[in-house]
Order: structure tokens, then C-alpha cells, then sequence
């Protein structure tokens, strides 16, 4: 999983980021993934799944750059929770809502866009060859289900953005 990350993180132009992976502490039964991103710096945390030893390459490179791409759109989100503050409550929760689920549906087609163009990372039996994103083209018309499941961290600067 972390060639799979360092290899997209770059591709995805997130070279900055300090990006961990806990493998302490596992997502929820209810996501495939949650990353704990700082809101002031460069720095996030994934964790994965238990049942990330169970997913084939292209799964999990599209839970990656999922998860990566909740990076790249954390200007906008950090923008949104300004106007939010703004907002009368009830008004503010239905924006948010609203929000949260375009913002999910954008990140999981780009997600797979991408891991179809750019190729995927760390197929089963290829080791060694470190991942460039120029392999083959697969897993394009694989279904794929995901919770997209988002929770947000409780303190002030940091959040959590699942799923
Ligand atoms: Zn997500």
C-alpha cells in the first residue's frame, strides 16, 4: 500500500505532503479507508481497511488516489466551512450535506478516471518494479462499491475525510 501512495502522491502532485499510513489503527468497519488530514499543513494520515489484504491492485489504487484527491480539494472544503459559519444553521446543514455528497461523487470519478489512465500501481505478482504509472490500463469497467463514508476529525485545524 505505500508504493501504492508515494507512487500516486506524486503523480497527483502532493510531493509536500507528509503522508503516514497507520496500520495501528484500521478504518471503520464502514469505510474502506479515512484520512486524518492537518488543515494548516502538508500532513495527513491514512488508514485502511483490515480488509485491504483482501483487495485486488486497482481497488486499491482507487481507494488511494480517493483518499489523495480528499487532499488536493482541501482549499475548497476549508472554504466551504468558512461560509458555512456564515450561514444560518439549518441552511448551513443542508449546504454542507449537499456539499459532502457532490464533492464524494467528484473525488470517486476522478479517482477512477485517473487510476484508469494513469495505470495501476503494484499489481499482485510484479514486484520490483516500482510504480510508475504507466503500466497497463486496467480495471476501467470494474464496478466498484465504496461507503464514502466521511467524518470529520473534532478539533479545530484537522479533519477527518473517509472514505
Ligand atoms: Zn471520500
Amino acid at each position: 500500500m505505500e508504493e501504492i501512495v508515494e507512487a500516486w502522491q506524486e503523480v497527483l502532485g502532493l510531493g509536500t505532503w507528509h503522508l503516514k499510513v497507520d496500520w495501528d489503527k484500521p478504518s471503520g468497519e464502514d469505510a474502506d479507508a479515512t484520512t486524518w488530514r492537518s488543515n494548516q499543513y502538508d500532513r495527513a494520515t491514512m488508514h485502511f481497511s483490515k480488509d485491504h489484504v483482501d483487495w485486488d491492485a486497482d481497488f486499491a489504487n482507487w481507494i488511494v488516489v480517493h483518499e489523495l484527491l480528499h487532499l488536493v480539494t482541501r482549499e475548497v472544503d476549508e472554504m466551504l466551512k468558512d461560509v458555512y459559519d456564515q450561514l444560518h444553521r439549518d441552511v448551513a446543514t443542508q449546504v454542507e450535506r449537499r456539499y459532502e455528497q457532490t464533492i464524494e461523487g467528484i473525488v470517486d470519478r476522478l479517482a477512477r478516471r485517473i487510476v484508469m489512465i494513469g495505470g495501476t500501481i503494484g499489481e499482485a505478482d510484479d514486484e520490483g518494479e516500482e510504480g510508475s504509472p504507466e503500466g497497463e490500463v486496467r480495471g476501467a469497467e470494474q464496478e466498484l462499491s465504496h461507503p464514502g463514508q466521511v467524518s470529520r476529525g473534532e478539533r479545530e485545524s484537522e479533519s477527518y475525510t473517509g472514505g
